[in-house]
């Protein structure tokens, strides 16, 4: 199941077990969960192939990184271009 509603998110951003770093933060950030698992996908990975679909987390850089509306900055912003992942 794929979370949309910021408050869903909120909650299995919680759930995590790692630290996403800027996917948090991400407009592209999508959550999927299972009973026992919470797991971090890249939105823009569906069209642009640089991107890896599951990135490893955390993500400290990355080229795709658009602020979410609803999120906080990161303290430390994105700054390599192209691909995700660290
Ligand atoms: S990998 Fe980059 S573009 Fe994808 S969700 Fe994380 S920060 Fe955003």
């Amino acid at each position: 199941m794929e979370a949309t509603d910021p408050q869903e998110k909120a909650k299995l951003l919680a759930r995590l077990t790692a630290e996403p770093g800027l996917c948090r933060t991400c407009l592209h950030l999508r959550l999927l969960a299972t009973p026992r698992s919470v797991f971090v996908r890249c939105g823009l990975a569906d069209t642009d192939p640089a991107f890896p679909k599951y990135p490893p987390l955390p993500v400290e850089a990355c080229g795709g990184w658009s602020p979410h509306p609803l999120a906080p900055s990161p303290a430390t912003p994105p700054v390599l271009p192209g691909r995700g992942g660290t």
